[in-house]
């Protein structure tokens, strides 16, 4: 664990507090989410729903995240086949340490969320990066390049690991991107670990494709989202998991040691707030839009390079242009320069190269909040000179 002694978020979100710095590093939303979950919850506490829930979740939610996903992507999902989880980041470390061991290797694009690097070194496994870089088909979204996508896999390959919406990058996969992915695990005998937890945040009437929805997929792939994200609940830490039963076994011996069970009053909460009207959904997607778009173009009018975000909290820009050659030591400057913080992309890739001069900004503020900081950035460029 040596390279992973601390989070860039938790390093970030510090130097925001001690700064009075706006923080717009670490992905949270600064506003609760819907009146109705925060009210069921506080019942429960009140009402006595404190101690251990069933191992692999009550039934209601494992129920509420089935039908949620026949309601959303047409899919049928045994409830039996749903394990609740301590947020998506205990079912990806689940799902990784079930079915990795020294020897397997892990494909994954970079830059990747940073606890996929830090899982896969606990369980031994090797981590294989594929670069998702800017421009590389012509278009400013990035995109990763087929021919390393093949050459990143081997006998050796025991799960892919994709992630889309995609953090940091904003790319939402599409249904060709993926297709190839899938052809390539069936190829391999890879199992794919389908980290889905932005679902619910695509902009410009992008589509989100579950994985486990194209064709031949189903039986090799885990499915993993996250309450945090839908309901703007980050600090609650449910998550799920679905899939094949054997898989899903495995998944859950794992989980079993990790935290056991968690989460007892928001669980039957979060069954309610999934069977929320699209109203909900809708708004969620629309509201983060128009942030995206907000402080996209105070960015572009801070002169920096923005590459646009089509889902996700989040989006990437290069500070090249302003004559910065290194991200992170921006971001380590960023909060003196005008008061405002961000993290650097380099910490998110195997080749820091990749990312050098990349940094991601979080968008999923108060309007009033991201009115601040783009007239805060509007000094970014005297401030450096
Ligand atoms: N995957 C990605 C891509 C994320 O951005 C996050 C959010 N931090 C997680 C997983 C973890 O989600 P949770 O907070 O539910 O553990
Ligand atoms: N997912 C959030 C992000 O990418 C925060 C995760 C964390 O703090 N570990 O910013």
């Amino acid at each position: 664990m040596r390279p992973f002694t601390s989070t860039i978020f938790a390093e970030m979100s510090a130097l925001a507090l001690r700064t009075g710095a706006i923080n717009l590093g670490q992905g949270f939303p600064d506003t609760d989410g819907p009146p109705s979950l925060l009210a069921d919850v506080a019942a429960n506490v009140i009402g006595g729903v404190n101690q251990y829930p069933p191992g692999p979740g009550i039934p209601a939610l494992r129920t509420a995240v089935a039908e949620h996903q026949r309601r959303f992507y047409g899919q049928e999902v045994d409830p039996e086949r749903v394990l609740i989880t301590t947020g998506a980041t205990e079912a990806i470390a689940s799902a990784i340490l079930a079915l990795c061991e020294p020897g397997d290797e892990v494909v994954t694009f970079q830059p990747y969320y940073d606890s996929y690097a830090a899982t896969i070194a606990l369980s031994g496994a090797t981590l294989r990066a594929v670069p998702l870089r800017p421009g590389s088909s012509g278009s400013p979204t990035f995109a990763f390049d087929p021919a390393e996508l093949r050459a990143a896999f081997s006998e050796r390959t025991r799960v892919v690991l994709v992630n889309t919406p995609h953090n940091p990058t904003g790319t939402v996969l599409d249904r060709e991107q993926l297709t190839l992915l899938g052809q390539l695990a069936v190829e391999f005998d890879a199992v794919i670990v389908a980290d889905e937890v932005y679902e619910h945040m695509l902009y410009d009437g992008r589509e989100h494709v579950p994985m486990a929805t194209l064709p031949g997929l189903a039986d090799r792939t885990l499915t993993i989202s996250s309450a945090g994200k839908t309901f703007s609940v980050t600090g609650w830490k449910v998550g799920w998991v679905h899939g094949p039963v054997d898989l899903l076994g495995s998944v859950r011996a794992a989980k079993q040691f990790l935290t056991y069970v968690s989460g007892a009053p928001f669980q039957p909460a979060i069954a309610n707030a999934l069977a929320l009207p699209d109203s909900f959904y809708d708004d969620l997607a629309s509201g983060l839009q128009s942030k995206r778009d907000l402080l996209s173009a105070g960015l572009r009018a801070a002169g920096l390079t923005v590459y646009p975000s089509s889902g996700t909290y989040f989006v990437v820009t290069d500070v090249a242009p302003l004559g910065v050659a290194d991200g992170a030591e921006f971001c380590w400057r960023l909060p003196d320069l005008v008061g405002v913080a961000a993290v650097p992309v380099s910490v998110f890739c195997a080749d820091p190269d990749l990312g050098r001069t990349l940094v991601r900004f979080a968008f999923c503020k108060k309007d009033e909040v991201l009115t601040e900081a783009v007239s805060r950035l509007a000094n970014l460029q005297k401030a450096l000179s």
